[in-house]
């Protein structure tokens, strides 16, 4: 997949030595790859800090429907985040 926008008025993020559109570098399968690998390790520590007690004692709250999902997404979406400003290319054109 190799994006055939121009880059003239828009920002330009260089990932897998490609230059890509904002939009393809969200699809970039390697960058997701890497930020569902550290969603998995830190939602899973922070899971475990913030529920570990209740879930150890066998009970569900409904509220756990919400706040793990919650716990998860939050290091997916910075590891995107800060993935996405380190490949983002300086100038434009
Ligand atoms: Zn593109």
């Amino acid at each position: 997949m190799r994006c055939k926008q121009s880059f003239a008025d828009r920002p330009a993020y260089t990932l897998g030595g490609h230059r890509r559109c904002l939009s393809c570098a969200v699809r970039y399968r390697p960058l997701l790859r890497r930020s569902a690998l550290t969603a998995l390790v830190v939602g899973t520590v922070l899971v475990a800090i913030n529920q570990g007690t209740v879930l150890l004692q066998g009970v569900f709250p409904a509220d756990l429907l919400w706040k793990i999902p919650l716990t998860y997404a939050v290091p997916f979406c910075v590891a995107t985040w800060g993935a996405l400003t380190s490949s983002r290319d300086e100038k434009n054109g």
